[in-house]
């Protein structure tokens, strides 16, 4: 079967895999400057056998196509390549140089697994029904993301269904956790300014004070997610700046607060914008304040296509991997701009499971670790997903 001839490939690039990733995790660079990781991730490819390597798509991605040797459908593999902007302190020998960014969110792990794969898969393409588009997208980490910028350039041209995975050390190592529909959520940003007249404490009369309206426009929007919203859907809002720069004697002019709003669809993300802003017009024509707001959709939530789950499910069952579940996951509150290439196809977004012995620390945590040897597992589960895709397809 195709599929065990790729992981007897695959094992053979145990070492290999761990090289990569070291290597990239020590020049990691933050997103919209990775320089150096797209080139290493170009030169990893040439010579090789690939249909075209394209660069850049959007403004710094790298897209390659494996030709299969019959026809089919095509799928692509999508692997971040950016770095986060936190100072590494795990001490590990192969840390990053960089003391501005750091591969704290484990994208280096992505791109090393990206990379075998593709490999492993470029050995047996004359036997692939179909074809697969590797997708190493820079810039996941900040708003508008390089996922957008890459499909507007067309990267999901001819493309049939997508799957990609973030590494979570939060997971069991030999994991990996999906869910059928919702993974991750949406998340929009807001920044408002309530303004009023500012002046002397001891004549709040003469004054129209923002902190009041403010306060209630605080509580008020709590009462979104839980007196408006549908109970059976989920969100959170979080205001992470209050700031009135008065003094104890003085009432300010105007109080600025941001925060973060986090849905499960683009109708409750719709839905919590609507609302926001009525309480918003209200509470300040309620106080005599006036306001400015900016309100932005980042990304969309995740949004999993349960044909593809099931079609993963099954060629687990089918194809298993040694060292290797996939099991059911918790939804996960954090956002990704994979959402993206999922409102345009049908695809699959999965955590693989990376907890290390001993302590382990969070995604975007300084002393971030990674257990390495889920890399072997998540490439031979990409190149079985994508394998059993394209013969399950071709079928139909
Ligand atoms: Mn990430």
């Amino acid at each position: 079967m195709l599929q065990e001839k790729v992981y007897e490939i695959l094992d053979g690039k145990a070492e290999e895999i761990v090289q990569i990733r070291r290597h990239l995790h020590s020049i990691a660079e933050p997103s919209m400057h990775e320089v150096e990781t797209a080139k290493y991730i170009r030169e990893f490819y040439q010579g090789k056998d690939v249909e075209w390597l394209h660069y850049p798509v959007g403004e710094n991605g790298v897209v390659a196509k494996i030709q299969g040797g019959k026809p089919g459908k095509t799928i692509a593999i999508r692997a971040d390549f950016d770095a986060v902007g936190i100072k590494e302190e795990t001490g590990l020998p192969y840390a990053s140089k960089n003391p501005n960014a750091s591969h704290a969110c484990g994208h280096d792990v992505h791109t090393a697994v990206a990379l075998e794969t593709a490999d492993a898969l470029m050995q047996v393409r004359q036997e692939l029904p179909g074809n697969i588009i590797m997708i190493h997208q820079y810039n996941e980490e900040i708003p508008p993301g390089g996922a957008r910028e890459m499909i507007a350039d067309g990267v999901l041209d001819g493309v049939d269904a997508i799957i990609g995975m973030h590494v979570w050390p939060a997971y069991e190592s030999g994991t990996i956790q999906y869910r059928p529909n919702i993974t991750m959520t949406g998340r929009s940003r807001f920044k408002v300014e309530i303004i009023g007249v500012g002046g002397h404490g001891s004549q709040p009369d003469k004054c129209i004070d923002p902190i009041i309206a403010a306060c209630h426009f605080m509580t008020a929007i709590q009462t979104i997610v839980s007196r408006r919203l549908d109970p059976t859907d989920s969100a959170v809002i979080s205001v992470g700046r209050f700031d009135g720069p008065g003094m104890f004697n003085v009432i300010p002019s105007k109080v600025t607060l941001e925060g973060d709003v986090r849905n499960c669809s683009p109708r409750a993300s719709a839905f919590i914008h609507q609302e926001f802003v009525k309480i918003l017009k209200g509470i300040t024509e309620a106080f005599g304040c006036t306001y400015t707001l900016y309100y932005h959709d980042d990304y969309p939530a995740v949004i999993n296509n349960e044909g593809i789950v099931n079609l993963a499910v099954e060629a687990m069952k089918e194809h298993p991997i040694e060292g290797l579940k996939m099991v059911p996951g918790p939804m996960n509150m954090a956002s990704e701009d994979f959402a993206m290439y999922l409102q345009q196809i049908p695809g699959m977004f999965v955590f693989l499971g990376a907890r290390p012995q001993g302590e382990w620390y969070p995604n975007h945590n300084p002393k971030f670790v990674v257990d390495e040897s889920c890399m072997i597992k998540g490439a031979k589960f990409f190149a079985n997903v994508a394998i059993h895709y394209l013969q399950t397809q071709q079928e139909k």
